[in-house]
């Protein structure tokens, strides 16, 4: 019998309101301990102590909560009588706080994101299975060593590959560059490999505060004064969700190019849903001083900014590195 951890902090996955048939709900509305109690009597091989660390739509997530996740994800790694941790979260930013999660804390002991699409007093709500799921999936003896994993919609995602791909339907999930890392059931788990991260330490430090980043999204026509209107509110890193490659107008890179000139690192991602963004294919990164974010997307690739200007790192190539690793 394994021992978990539980954190709640809101989601659909603990939404209500939407009274079978209906829409309309509220994010964060069910105790942890309600849906523990439920998940408890399915009978899996574990038991479950759980907290309430926030009632939040995921979109609203940020420091205080993920400062909290961290310390209390750290507690629980370190100490004997804890197997793993499940973080229950919305899905909306699910991808950004898996990342930060995953590059910050050693690939131990399992952490597991679980969410819902729909929340729990709809017609087919999924969150019941998938909390069902991910107390399978943190109890097995293969879970370690993966990484911080998401678990929707009977599937397994590491971190690094996860991203939110549709706006509703249970399976809006998707792995980039790398499919899902797993198949589960509350009655069933198949790896498709064996976990490739045993021993590996945190990759990055834990920062003091997360510098401000933002994103700029590019589209046909687009004005190099956003570039200006983002350095204004006082970005101090960019990433571009560009068109195609990482493409943007030239005025706009070469407004990106003067903002790197000027200490701002920029990061090329793309706006298109699946793809690399490779270096200096249309664009001379080399010559502009950019970063090409690789798999990937552009929330993702934010966050792994804010953490290298965090961590003192400054210099592209050294940047480009860690984009590149998987
Ligand atoms: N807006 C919600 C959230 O991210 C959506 C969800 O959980 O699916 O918290």
């Amino acid at each position: 019998m394994k021992h978990l951890r539980v954190l709640a902090t809101g989601g659909t996955i603990a939404g209500s309101g939407a009274g079978g048939a209906g829409r309309a709900y509220a994010p964060g509305r069910i105790g942890i301990a309600e849906m523990a109690a439920e998940v408890r009597a399915l009978g899996l091989p574990a038991t479950l102590e759980a907290a309430d660390i926030a009632a939040i739509g995921s979109q609203d997530i940020g420091w205080a909560e993920w400062s909290l996740l961290h310390q209390e994800i750290a507690a629980a790694q370190n100490d004997g009588g804890i197997d793993g941790t499940i973080i229950t979260h919305g899905t909306d930013s699910a991808e950004e706080t898996a990342l930060l999660l995953d590059l910050t804390r050693p690939a131990g002991k399992p952490v597991v994101i679980v969410g819902a699409m729909r929340p729990a007093d709809a017609v087919g709500s999924d969150g019941m299975r998938n909390f069902a799921n991910s107390v399978r999936v943190a109890s097995d003896s293969q879970a370690s060593g993966r990484g911080v994993m998401v678990v929707m919609g009977d599937q397994i995602f590491a971190a690094v590959d996860v991203r939110k791909a549709r706006t509703s339907s249970v399976d809006a999930f998707r792995g980039f560059p790398r499919g899902p890392i797993a198949a589960v059931t509350p009655s069933s788990l198949d790896w498709f490999g064996p976990p490739a991260r045993v021993g590996e330490g945190a990759r990055l430090p834990w920062p003091e505060a997360l510098p401000q980043v933002d994103i700029l999204y590019a589209y046909a026509g687009m004005a190099p004064c956003t570039v200006e209107a983002l350095l204004g509110c006082g970005a101090r890193g960019l990433v571009l969700a560009g068109m195609g490659q990482g493409n943007a107008p030239a005025r706009v890179l070469d407004a990106l190019a003067d903002a790197v000139r000027g200490g701002i690192p920029v990061v090329r991602a793309s706006r298109v849903d699946q793809g690399t963004v490779d270096r200096n294919l249309e664009v001379d990164d080399d010559a502009r001083g950019f970063v090409a974010a690789r798999a990937f997307g552009p929330a993702k690739a934010r966050i792994l900014l804010q953490l290298l200007i965090a961590s003192g790192i400054r210099e592209a190539r050294e940047m480009q590195a860690q984009f590149d690793r998987r």
